[in-house]
């Protein structure tokens, strides 16, 4: 749950989890919906995934026995990566092995003045055989703990507290600004003696060393390490989606909802009917792209001109930076849904902020939400504004909602 995510948003949801699954057992008779719904606002939802098909995996083929050595866990469990296997085979089972997390390649690269690309796999490489030969013997999982707390409480990011740094004396960093002050302050007396670092491997040819193009900058200080790459900009996507709504039997609103594929990008995830579009389409066409994405469910042609545009919702995934394009459709009446091309259920409000749904559909819920808001407090404006944009489709008499027979009329041709 830490991967990636703060400790004060995890705390909540590693309480409800253990309260719900406090043992592998329990968590390998789970279903990855009841994971879905346990993990929804958390993000990286394959972790949760992962973490169930790992505690499956322990029961029904390593006899409920967890693997204890580093090696083993990565090997055997999905989802156990490097980190986490060197993390528990080092706190849980007192296995001799190293970790290297964010925090620590950041105190390492410091501590030895590496500038070369920190995700670099040269440099990867070096910091596992450097934690690897550092973590002590005898209380590897304290070891391996004050290092990442060293990384998270003093050697932090942006303003490093090097005073009161246990390891202060080890540090090349420290001592690579103590020697740029000190040739600074010569070069202010007159003096040209300049001052030869002998931490450098030499110029050029080394993996570790900062580039000879990117020198030493004395406004950074120690903050010079670590060194990244620069950051690959995240992929561009746009998303039409459509809040579907209809007064269930108890005239309470409700909602329709659609379960993605089992695997990729929220895998397993409630969400409202979405279609991804090209870049730069036109709202016409937009609009047609979701009309026809619609008709698979409603098993009739559906008039792009009777979707309302609601606005634009915008999340960042991780490597996404994602707008969903939000449109509503109020239907009533009975309606026979075609699940046969992916699973689906109407959803009361409550029952939404309760199911497996990503907070990205949570926004485009709340979006559309503000938007009735507005209409309401408008009063019978926004009901005419609302007439006009269903032009060609036969209304209720009420004006307000469209009765799915008339809906569900193919329009006429203009
Ligand atoms: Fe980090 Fe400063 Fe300590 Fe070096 S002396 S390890 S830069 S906090």
């Amino acid at each position: 749950m830490l991967q990636q995510t703060q400790v004060a948003t995890v705390i909540d949801y590693y309480n409800r989890w253990m309260q719900k699954w406090p043992t592998l057992q329990a968590l390998a008779q789970a279903s990855l919906e009841e994971v879905n719904e346990l993990w929804a606002g958390l993000g990286y939802y394959s972790r949760g995934k992962r973490l169930q098909e790992a505690a499956r995996k322990v029961v029904s083929e390593l006899a409920g026995r967890m693997p204890r050595t580093a090696e083993d866990l990565q090997k055997l469990l999905p989802g156990v990566g490097r980190y986490t296997a060197g993390a528990i085979a080092s706190i849980s089972y007192g296995q001799a092995t190293g970790v290297v997390d964010g925090n620590v390649i950041r105190v390492l690269c410091r501590l030895r003045c590496i500038g070369a690309d920190s995700s670099s796999p040269a440099v990867i490489d070096h910091l596992w055989d450097m934690a690897n030969a550092l973590v002590d013997r005898s209380r590897p999982g304290d070891f391996n703990q004050a290092l990442m707390e060293l990384g998270a409480t003093v050697c932090v990011p942006k303003a490093p507290l090097c005073g009161e740094c246990p390891v202060k004396q080890h540090c090349r960093a420290r001592r690579r600004v103590e020697k740029e002050l000190a040739s600074a302050s010569q070069k202010l007396f007159g003096k040209h003696a300049p001052v030869v670092d002998v931490e450098d491997c030499g110029a050029g040819g080394c993996r570790l060393c900062p580039p000879v193009t990117e020198p030493w900058d004395s406004s950074l200080g120690v903050t010079n390490f670590p060194r990244k790459a620069a950051k690959k900009q995240p992929r561009v996507a746009q998303t039409a989606t459509c809040v579907l709504e209809r007064r269930g039997c108890h005239g309470a609103l409700e909602f329709l909802l659609v379960q993605r594929p089992s695997s990729g990008l929220l895998a397993g995830l409630w969400e409202f009917p979405s279609v991804p579009l090209a870049q730069d389409l036109q709202e016409e066409k937009q609009r047609e792209a979701l009309a026809d994405h619609l008709q698979a469910w409603l098993g009739r042609p559906v008039p792009a001109e009777g979707l309302r545009l609601i606005g634009e919702v915008v999340h960042i995934f991780s490597h996404i930076h994602q707008t969903y394009v939000v449109y509503s459709l109020p239907l009533d009446g009975d309606l026979t849904l075609d699940a046969a091309s992916s699973p689906l259920r109407w959803v009361t409000e409550e029952e939404f902020h309760a199911s497996a749904v990503s907070t990205a559909m949570k926004k485009v819920l709340k979006a559309c939400e503000k938007q009735r808001g507005k209409e309401s407090s408008s009063g019978q404006g926004s009901k005419r504004k609302r007439g006009t944009k269903t032009q060609g489709v036969s209304s209720t008499g009420s004006g307000t909602q469209l009765s799915l027979r008339a809906f569900l009329q193919a329009p006429t041709a203009s």
